[in-house]
């Protein structure tokens, strides 16, 4: 029995160490959404009078709309090899535990 190998594309490389995934090689696609949160309740808003001084705030502000676009939503996707999939999956689970251990998706409470 002869072993088929299929050339579809290019080898991969992970996106946190480089190494090269050959293709059919086990990789894992990361996708991360970042969406800033709304509880309904709008905090810092200007009272009458104070206009003049939110735009002077706004004219000093130096960020680019991409930076105040990436603070309101960012996407982002990887491709990561077996290991650093690992490696991956060890830190969200200690970034988001606080002893609770990461929450599958739809039951993030407020
Ligand atoms: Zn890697």
């Amino acid at each position: 029995m002869s072993s088929r190998v299929l050339k579809i594309g290019k080898p991969r490389l992970c996106d946190h160490c480089g190494q090269e995934i050959e293709p059919g090689r086990a990789h894992y696609r990361v996708a991360v959404t970042l969406e800033a949160g709304f509880d309904g309740v709008l905090a810092d808003m200007p009272g009458e009078g104070d206009i003049g001084d939110t735009l002077k705030k706004l004219e000093k502000d130096k960020r680019t709309a991409k930076e105040l676009e990436n603070e309101i939503y960012q996407s982002l996707e990887l491709i990561l090899c077996p290991g650093c999939r690992n490696k991956l999956e060890g830190q969200l689970v200690k970034f988001g535990s606080r002893g609770e251990g990461v929450k599958p998706p739809g039951t993030l409470t407020q």
